[in-house]
């Protein structure tokens, strides 16, 4: 099909930024490029119906860590580095919270809470390193973030000591993305659906840009893409599936709050008098590193059997419905926000703690144009 004349000129004709994916990191950078040059002709480009990466389909926790997963992480980071991390998911959250407001995403601060299974002895090991950890994030909490609970939700076949951590929180995600969007919208950015951007290629002042529908130019290309970032560039980022389920409405759930389990491999809330559990990738690293949004019976059967015998043991529930994500991991857990030419920029990677660090990579990545 050829675009008609008025087509050209309204949509697709001297276009400022072209931004690819319209997640939460495309879109608070097209609010942040608004924000710094209100003249700016923006064009968002989506292959979903909806955004259909992760930023939709997310478990919604506003967390920045469980002890063993920042422990863990310490392994392989030197300890400014690790502090910096944590900082930039509190700062992201406190600026998505400031973007749209907390009611608009019903942002709720039920804390969080790591379990660990009877057979693990890193229960001892976190205890062992709470004190250090407390006084690592000390600067930035001024109160201390770990402390011990007793198994008051009653789950079975773990430990009967929780770590708490007062300062998580959930969001709802469809409502945070229904936000964001209308409000990127309300500035005069278009955001166009149904469309993947196949290719580009660079010239001296622009970049051309080629679509499942058509061609076109734009002066500069963000692309955030995340998990999807190697069909278009090469640097690096692996996608990452991720599965989910949700219960149907449980009468009188006494569950609130977000729940880490087995070092962060399962994860898990109350939503809507349900629970909404996920995780597994674990048992299939391999499997799970692809683009196809699907689920498996593998992760599936073991995310019903750990409802059954340590979440819901003694309450009856049904599975309402399944889905997956695609995230976007690599080698570290830096995010890569640069430059990929003399217009073209990227800001891609971001792990399992997005929707912490989201708001800020899309605001990053608009500063890098000038
Ligand atoms: C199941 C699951 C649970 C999670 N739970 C949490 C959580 O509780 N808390 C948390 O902080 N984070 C969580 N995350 C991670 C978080 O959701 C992501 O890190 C974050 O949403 C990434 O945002 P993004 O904008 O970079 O990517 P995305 O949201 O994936 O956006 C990228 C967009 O680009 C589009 N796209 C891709 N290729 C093209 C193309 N060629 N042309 C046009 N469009 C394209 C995609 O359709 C997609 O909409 C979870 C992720 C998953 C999958």
């Amino acid at each position: 099909m050829s675009l008609s004349y008025w087509e050209i000129k309204s949509w697709f004709t001297n276009i400022d930024v072209t931004i690819v994916g319209s997640g939460i990191v495309g879109l608070s950078c097209a609010l942040h490029l608004k924000e710094q040059h209100p003249k700016a002709k923006i064009l968002v480009l989506e292959k979903g119906m909806l955004p259909q990466g992760a930023s939709t389909k997310n478990a919604g926790f506003a967390c920045f860590g469980s002890l063993s997963e920042i422990l863990e992480d310490l392994k392989s980071h030197a300890e400014q580095d690790v502090f910096n991390l944590v900082k930039k998911r509190v700062d992201g959250l406190q600026l998505l919270r400031e973007t749209l407001g907390d009611q608009a995403i019903n942002y709720k601060n039920y804390g969080g809470y790591e379990l660990f299974l009877q057979e693990d002895d890193l229960l001892e090991t976190c205890l062992s390193q709470k004190e250090y950890l407390n006084n690592l994030l000390q600067p930035l909490f001024k109160k201390e973030v770990f402390s011990t609970k007793p198994n008051s939700f009653h789950f079975k076949n773990i430990k009967e000591t929780y770590i708490f951590n007062p300062f998580e929180g959930q969001i709802d995600t469809g409502s945070m993305m229904e936000a964001l969007l209308q409000k990127v919208q309300s500035k005069g950015i278009k955001i166009l659906n149904n469309i993947a951007v196949e290719s580009f290629s660079e010239d001296n002042n622009s970049v051309k840009v080629k679509t499942s529908s058509h061609e076109f130019s734009t002066s500069k290309l963000c692309i955030a893409t995340n998990g999807f970032a190697s069909q278009l560039i090469n640097e690096d980022v692996k996608p990452a599936r991720a599965q989910v389920l949700i219960t149907k409405p449980i009468k009188g759930l006494h569950i609130k709050g977000t729940f880490h389990l087995d070092k962060g491999y399962y994860y898990f809330r109350n939503i809507d008098n349900r629970i909404l559990f996920g995780g597994g990738r674990n048992l299939d690293f391999k499997g799970e590193t692809t683009t196809e949004f699907a689920q498996t019976e593998l992760i599936q059967n073991t995310l019903e059997n750990i409802l059954k015998t340590v979440i819901l043991p003694k309450i009856p529930f049904e599975i309402e419905h399944r889905w997956s994500g695609i995230m976007g991991l690599g080698n570290t857990k830096n995010t890569i926000v640069k430059p990929l030419g003399n217009n073209v920029y990227c800001g891609v990677k971001l792990g399992g703690m997005g929707i912490a660090i989201g708001s800020l990579v899309g605001q990053e990545l608009a500063q890098l144009i000038a």
